[in-house]
C-alpha cells in the first residue's frame, strides 16, 4: 500500500523528540519525503510556516484524515547534519528493531544546557629544572606514582586532576603530599571544554616502518579509484595499527574531512588518546562514560561547529554530528562492547557502514583477532582486507606452554595450581617480576565436566555444551533438549564428575598457601565494589605493591604492565564450554589477549595456559598467537552446524510475565513460521528457554532460525510482526529479533 502520511517532529531537543506530528503526504510529493528530510509544514492555530524533520512514513493515520494537515513543500536545503542522521535512525529502527523514538534518541545530539563545572588543574609548583631534580630523586627513592605523576607534569604543563585519577591511576593522596610539598599547584577553574589537553599544536610524527607504509599507501589507493569498501587491518599486538589510522586520518583531514576513532571503553586509556593528541593537537577531543550529558553535548556541538576534526571514543562517539565526516576507524573491531544491549541493540560495526555508505564517508576496522563474521567477510571480498604480520622492531610475542590437567590428576595434583605454574611462578617471585592469574570465569554458569579425562557433556543436537540447572538437570539453551547429570563420566567411568566450581577468593587463599611470602591482589566484583576500587588496585598493582595480581576478564583488556613476565591461565577452556555457538572465537580471543600482557617490557614473557582440552583448536591457535589456523578450523565448525557467517541465523527473543502464555505464544509462532515456510527451506529450533531463564519476573523463551538467504529470514520478521499484531494475546510478550547475534 502507498504511504501516505508523515511524522514530523519540529524541534531537535531532548523534551521534545517525542512530540512528533502527523501531516498527509500530497500525492506530488510521495517519492521525497523520506526520514531525515526537511520540510515545510503549516503549524499550529495560526498555521504558521514552519520547518520540521520527517522522521516516520506511514500507511496509518494516526487521527482522523480529514482534520490532518497537509505538507506544503520540501526544503530546498537538505544537506544538514540532522538529516542524515535521523536517516541513520530510520535504518538502526529497520534493521534492529526498535521504536523510531528509541532510534532517534541514540542518534541525534540532543542539546542539553550545560552546568559550568568546575575542574581542578594540576601544574608545576616549582621551576622545571627543579622538578626535573625532584623526578631523579624519586626515581632512586622507586616512588613509581610520584615519578609518572611529575614525568606526565613536566611533559604537557597542565592535567586535569580527574585524567591523573582515571588514566595514570595516581591516587588523591599521592598528589596531595606533591601539593603540600608546594612541588605541585592544584588551581580550580571553569571546565576546559575540551577533555585532552590545551592549547596543543600536535604535529609529533614518527616514520611508519615499510608495512605500515604499504598498507596505509594500499588503502589510500584503493579510495582514490573509487573503492568504497570497509578496510579490515589484522594485525598482531604491537604491529602499529594505530599508525595505520593516524596515517589515515592525516590524509582525510587534508581534504577537510573529519573521522571518528571508536574504540572500547576499557581501552580507552591516557596513552591511546596522548598520542593522538600528540599528532593532531586540538583538533582531537574524547568522549568516555565519565563525561556529564552537559559535557558530552558540549563535545558535539564543538564537532558541528567544525572546532574539532577527530573525535575518539567508544561506541556512542560514532553518532559525532560531523559536517562533513570522511572515516570512522574501528578498533579492536572484535570487542563485544561494540555491541549495544539496550535498544536499539545495534552493532557499532554495523551501524559504521551504514553510516559512511550515507556520507560518502569510509570505514577503517582493525585487530590482533578479528571476529570470525569480519575475516569471513574479508576473505569473501565483500571487506577489503589487509595483514600486518610483525611487530615494531620484531619485539618478541611472549611463549606460551599448554598444560594438561587431566595428567595433573593422574599424577596426583589436585592443585588448581599445575606444577609447571608453580615453578614458574618460583622463579619470577625470585626475580622480582610480576605475575598475574587468570581465572577464565566466561561460562562459570554451572557447565558439567569430568575432571579425569575433560569431557563435558554436551546436547546431541546442537554441539554445544549442556547447562547445569538447580535440581540437576542438564539442559541444552538452544533446542530445549534436557537429561539428568551423570554420576560417573560416560566417556572414562570416572567418577571424578561435576559442575566446576571455583571462584578467585578460593584461588587466592590457594595461592596465599603456597606462596606465604608473596603480596597478592585480587580484583574482582567484590573487590571493586566501591568507586575507584579498580582504578586502586590497577595503580597498586602498576607501582608494583604487589607481586601477583589474581582476577577475571576485567584484568586482561587493555592494561600495560610492563613488570609482568608470567601470565597464567587457570582454567582455559572454561569459556569453551558456554552454550553459544561462538564460544571458541571468544575463548580464542580471550587467552590471546591474556597471552598477550606477558612481556610487554624488554623481558620476554610467558604463558602457562592450564586446561582439561589440550587438544582443542582455540586454545592451541592461541597459544601459537596463530589466527589464520584458528579461523580455518573455526570456519568448518560453522559450515558444519550451518552457524554465522556460514549461514544466516535469525534469533527471536521473547520474554513474559505469564510463563504458560509464553509456551502457547512460542509454539504458535513455530507453528505460524512451519506455515508461510512449507518447503520447510529453513531450519527453525527450539522454542528453549533462555540462558538465563527468568529475569525480574519475567519468563524468557528463543526460537532459532536458520537460512543461507538472509533476505529470507528478514522477510520472515515482518510477517510475523505482522501475526503478532494481528493475534490476541501477544500485546503481553515483549519480543526482539536478532539477526546473527
Ligand atoms: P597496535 O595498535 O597494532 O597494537 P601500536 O600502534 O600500539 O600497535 O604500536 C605498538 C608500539 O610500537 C607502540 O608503542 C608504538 O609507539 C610503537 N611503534 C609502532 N610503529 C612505530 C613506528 N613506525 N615508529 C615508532 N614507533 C612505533
Ligand atoms: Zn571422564
Ligand atoms: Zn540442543
Amino acid at each position: 500500500m502507498e504511504k501516505l502520511f508523515a511524522d514530523v517532529i519540529v524541534d531537535i531537543s531532548s523534551e521534545k523528540l517525542d512530540r512528533s506530528f502527523q501531516y498527509r503526504i500530497p500525492g506530488e510529493l510521495a517519492g521525497q519525503v523520506k526520514p531525515g528530510v526537511q520540510v515545510w509544514i503549516p503549524f499550529g492555530n495560526g498555521s504558521r510556516m514552519i520547518r520540521g524533520y520527517v522522521i516516520q512514513v506511514t500507511d496509518r493515520p494516526a487521527c482522523p484524515v480529514e482534520k490532518m494537515k497537509e505538507i506544503s513543500r520540501v526544503a530546498e536545503d537538505q544537506n544538514d547534519i540532522n538529516t542524515r542522521l535521523i536517516a541513520l535512525a530510520a535504518w538502526m529502527k529497520e534493521n534492529y528493531g526498535s521504536t523510531m523514538i528509541q532510534a532517534l534518541k541514540t542518534v541525534l545530539p540532543v542539546k542539553q544546557k550545560t552546568r559550568q563545572k568546575e575542574e581542578r588543574w594540576i601544574t608545576l609548583g616549582i621551576s622545571r629544572q627543579e622538578a626535573e631534580e625532584q623526578l631523579e630523586v624519586y626515581r632512586k627513592k622507586h616512588h613509581v606514582a610520584r615519578a609518572r605523576l611529575l614525568e606526565a607534569v613536566l611533559e604537557e604543563e597542565t592535567l586535569s586532576c580527574s585524567l591523573v585519577r582515571d588514566k595514570l591511576h595516581v591516587t588523591s593522596q599521592v598528589l596531595n603530599t606533591m601539593e603540600e610539598q608546594g612541588i605541585l599547584k592544584i588551581r580550580s577553574r571553569r571546565v576546559y571544554r575540551n577533555p585532552v589537553s590545551q592549547g596543543g599544536e600536535g604535529g609529533w610524527h614518527l616514520r611508519l616502518t615499510e608495512s605500515q607504509q604499504k598498507t596505509a599507501d594500499a588503502i589510500l589507493a584503493g579510495w582514490d579509484a573509487g573503492d568504497a569498501r570497509p578496510c579490515l587491518i589484522r594485525g598482531v599486538t604491537g604491529s602499529g595499527k594505530t599508525m595505520v589510522y593516524m596515517e589515515l586520518m592525516e590524509q582525510v583531514l587534508q581534504k577537510g574531512r573529519q573521522a571518528i576513532l571508536l574504540i572500547p571503553e576499557i581501552a580507552l586509556t591516557y596513552q591511546m588518546v596522548q598520542r593522538f593528541y600528540r599528532r593532531f593537537g586540538d583538533q582531537v577531543s574524547v568522549l568516555h562514560s565519565r563525561l556529564s550529558q552537559g559535557e558530552r553535548s558540549d563535545q558535539f556541538e564543538r564537532a558541528k561547529n567544525g572546532e574539532i576534526q577527530i573525535m575518539i571514543g567508544p561506541r556512542s562517539a560514532l553518532f559525532t554530528p560531523f559536517p562533513q565526516l570522511g572515516l570512522i576507524v574501528l578498533d579492536e573491531e572484535h570487542e563485544t562492547s561494540y555491541q549495544s544491549e539496550t535498544a536499539p541493540c545495534y552493532h557499532a560495526r554495523e551501524t559504521a557502514i551504514a553510516r559512511a555508505r550515507m556520507e560518502n564517508a569510509y570505514v577503517v576496522m582493525g585487530s590482533a583477532t578479528p571476529s570470525v563474521d569480519a575475516y569471513y567477510r574479508g576473505s569473501q571480498g565483500v571487506y577489503r582486507l589487509f595483514e600486518l604480520e610483525n611487530r615494531y622492531e620484531n619485539r618478541q610475542l611472549p611463549h606460551a606452554v599448554i598444560v594438561d590437567l587431566r595428567e595433573e590428576m593422574r599424577a596426583g595434583n589436585r592443585s588448581i595450581l599445575s606444577r609447571s605454574l608453580q615453578l614458574a611462578m618460583e622463579k619470577r617471585l625470585e626475580r622480582q617480576e610480576q605475575i598475574i592469574l587468570f581465572l577464565n570465569r566466561r561460562g562459570y554458569a554451572g557447565f558439567y565436566s569430568c575432571r579425569m579425562c575433560g569431557a563435558v557433556m554436551k546436547c546431541p543436537h546442537c554441539d554445544v555444551a549442556l547447562s547445569l540447572h538447580n535440581g540437576g538437570r542438564l539442559v541444552c539453551h538452544y533446542c530445549g533438549y534436557e537429561t539428568a547429570s551423570p554420576r560417573s563420566c560416560p566417556k572414562c567411568g570416572s567418577p571424578y564428575i561435576g559442575g566446576f566450581r571455583a571462584g578467585t577468593q578460593q584461588i587466592e587463599e590457594i595461592v596465599k598457601k603456597r606462596f606465604p611470602a608473596a603480596r597478592i591482589l585480587r580484583m574482582d566484583l567484590d573487590t571493586t565494589r566501591n568507586k575507584d576500587g579498580h582504578a586502586r588496585i590497577l595503580s597498586a598493582f602498576a607501582n608494583q605493591e604487589a607481586d601477583i595480581l589474581i582476577g577475571t576478564q576485567m584484568i586482561v583488556k587493555g592494561h600495560d604492565f610492563p613488570k609482568v613476565t608470567l601470565v597464567g591461565v587457570l582454567a582455559a577452556d572454561l569459556s569453551l564450554n558456554v552454550s553459544d555457538y561462538r564460544a571458541g572465537e571468544r575463548t580464542f580471543q580471550l587467552l590471546t589477549q591474556a597471552v598477550g600482557r606477558a612481556g610487554r617490557g624488554e623481558v620476554c614473557g610467558e604463558a602457562v595456559i592450564q586446561t582439561y582440552q589440550p587438544d582443542n583448536y582455540s586454545i592451541q591457535a592461541a597459544a601459537a598467537q596463530d589466527y589464520v589456523e584458528f579461523y580455518r578450523q573455526e570456519m568448518e565448525y560453522r559450515q558444519l552446524m550451518n552457524y554465522p557467517p556460514a549461514s544466516n541465523l535469525f534469533a527471536v527473543h521473547a520474554s513474559c510475565e505469564d510463563g504458560a502464555l509464553l509456551d502457547t505464544a512460542m509454539t504458535y509462532l513455530r507453528k505460524y513460521i512451519r506455515k508461510i515456510d512449507p518447503q520447510e527451506q529453513t531450519v527453525v529450533i527450539g522454542p528453549a528457554d533462555e540462558a538465563i531463564a527468568r529475569i525480574a519476573d519475567r519468563y524468557r523463551k528463543v526460537l532459532y532460525i536458520k537460512h543461507e538467504d538472509y533476505r529470507l529470514l528478514v522477510w520472515m520478521k515482518d510477517q510475523l510482526e505482522r501475526y503478532m499484531e494481528i493475534n490476541r494475546g501477544f500485546e503481553k510478550i515483549r519480543i526482539q529479533f536478532e539477526f546473527n547475534h
